[in-house]
């Protein structure tokens, strides 16, 4: 009887998914020269342009800690030469039931700007060409299978294809409903929240004074985001809206028609911008919060969306997965420095206990305020008005939250700090 061998190779890391965190992740390891394989099930695009009228629905608000990372890894300077980048200088958010507002603005910190807007599209095509040009090993439309539990030495893992691989440590960037959290048994603690967004880009009639904007209203959370327009626009501006809504009115404004949509749109955000004259396609995403009771075992750990999805109001969930690649990679390269296995359950014991209690922070901080927006009590109401007049008037208080939403106010990894105070 003839035995088939299927040739197994082996990898000292392999990356499941290259998204915007996994991509980000490998180039990174790189450039601590630790070899990885990165699979991905999608097609890459490494595309340097595309029409203007091509847009994402998907956007980031990306933030500086963010930027940062990007800036490292050589993927910024990608992105500035798309032209699609819209930074944003003042932020603010008030509660149409009341009369409590928030501002922030890159000048009371000091910065040229809060932060960027950009399209997801730009973000992955900028680090699909850094994978490219830097010759890292990806396998794409591949999707993981299977995977055995971890032996002393390795852990295989099986391809949709029919090829098997091995790795000292395996990476989950598979997003929110990670294959790799599911085979591995890692629990999570997660539910629904009452709201699906609904995303598009619209035009407006008046500019967006670079300022990302965002009311609280009798259903929901209503974003208005900054976006560069293209160049043969004839309206001021455009924008991309979030619009957090129960799940009934979410698919009814889907399906209004665009006429009656933009009208409705230009009234729940009272206007402040003009009329929004016309809408892109619209998307409606369920939205849930997930969190991974554990991100490791021996050989695997979990980051971004496959470690945890939060609520899109303050759009930190791919900046909290930015800041799980710059603390990753710094374990990883003290672990090679030392000559530790790179799944060692020491090291990713430490980057686990320092990334969830950062995640788990951000995560309660949107989920308080995701409940408190939520609830149209009148006693909450006038709770909340109280509050943003306190925050608005108490700079330490404001000076907090504002550091939290840019990144700064911690200790960063050193992927996440300025290039030039390093
Ligand atoms: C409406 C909305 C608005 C948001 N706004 C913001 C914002 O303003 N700012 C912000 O920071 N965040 C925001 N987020 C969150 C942000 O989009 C996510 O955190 C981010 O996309 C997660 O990136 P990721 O790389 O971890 O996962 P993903 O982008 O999901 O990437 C996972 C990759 O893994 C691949 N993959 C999956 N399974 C397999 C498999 N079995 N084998 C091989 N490959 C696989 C997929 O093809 C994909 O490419 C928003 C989210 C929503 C829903």
């Amino acid at each position: 009887m003839t035995e088939s061998v299927t040739k197994v190779s082996h990898f000292p890391v392999v990356i499941v998914g290259a998204g915007m965190v996994g991509a980000a992740l490998a180039c990174a390891l790189q450039d601590e020269n630790i070899d990885c394989l990165v699979l991905e099930a999608a097609q890459l695009n490494t595309n340097a342009s595309w029409p203007a009228d091509d847009v994402d629905p998907r956007v980031s608000a990306l933030s500086l800690a963010s930027q940062n990372l990007l800036n490292h890894i050589g993927a910024w300077s990608r992105i500035e030469s798309m032209g699609r980048l819209q930074p944003y200088q003042n932020m603010y958010v008030w509660d149409g039931c009341g009369t409590g507002h928030i501002e922030f603005k890159a000048s009371e910190q000091h910065l040229p700007n809060l932060g960027h807007i950009l399209e997801n599209k730009t973000i992955t095509a900028a680090l699909h060409q850094e994978l490219k040009q830097r010759g890292i090993e990806v396998w794409s439309e591949v999707v993981l299978q299977d995977m055995s539990p971890k032996t002393d030495q390795t852990r295989q893992l099986y391809l949709a294809d029919g090829r098997v691989i091995s790795a000292d440590l395996v990476v989950g960037a598979d997003g929110a409903n990670s294959k790799v959290r599911q085979l591995s048994g890692l629990p999570t603690r997660e539910w629904d929240y009452p709201h699906h967004a609904l995303v598009t880009r619209v035009a407006l009639a008046q500019g967006h004074a670079n300022t990302a904007w965002q009311r609280f209203t009798e259903n929901g959370i209503l974003a208005f985001l900054p976006l560069q327009s293209p160049a043969n626009s004839s309206a001021a501006s455009h924008c991309s809206i979030v619009w957090s809504l129960p799940a009934l009115p979410a698919q009814a404004m889907q399906a209004l028609s665009e006429a009656d949509f933009c009208a409705a749109l230009s009234k729940a955000f009272e206007g402040r911008l003009g009329q929004v004259l016309a809408t892109d396609k619209r998307h409606v995403i369920p939205l849930r919060q997930r969190h991974a009771k554990q991100y490791i075992q021996p050989g695997l750990v979990l980051v971004g969306d496959a470690a945890h999805t939060i609520h899109p109001l303050a759009g930190q969930g791919v900046n909290l997965g930015f800041l799980d690649v710059a603390a990753l990679v710094q374990t990883l390269a003290s672990a090679k420095a030392s000559n530790y296995d790179l799944g060692d359950m020491t090291l990713l014991t430490q980057h686990q206990q320092r990334r969830r209690t950062d995640n788990l922070r951000m995560m309660a901080l949107m989920e308080s305020f995701a409940r408190l927006f939520g609830n149209q009590h009148p006693l909450l109401s006038l709770l909340r008005n109280q509050a943003m007049h306190t925050m608005q008037s108490l700079a330490p208080i404001k000076q907090h939250l504002a550091q939290e939403a840019l990144g700064v106010g911690k200790h960063l990894p050193p992927l996440a700090q300025d290039v030039s105070r390093i």
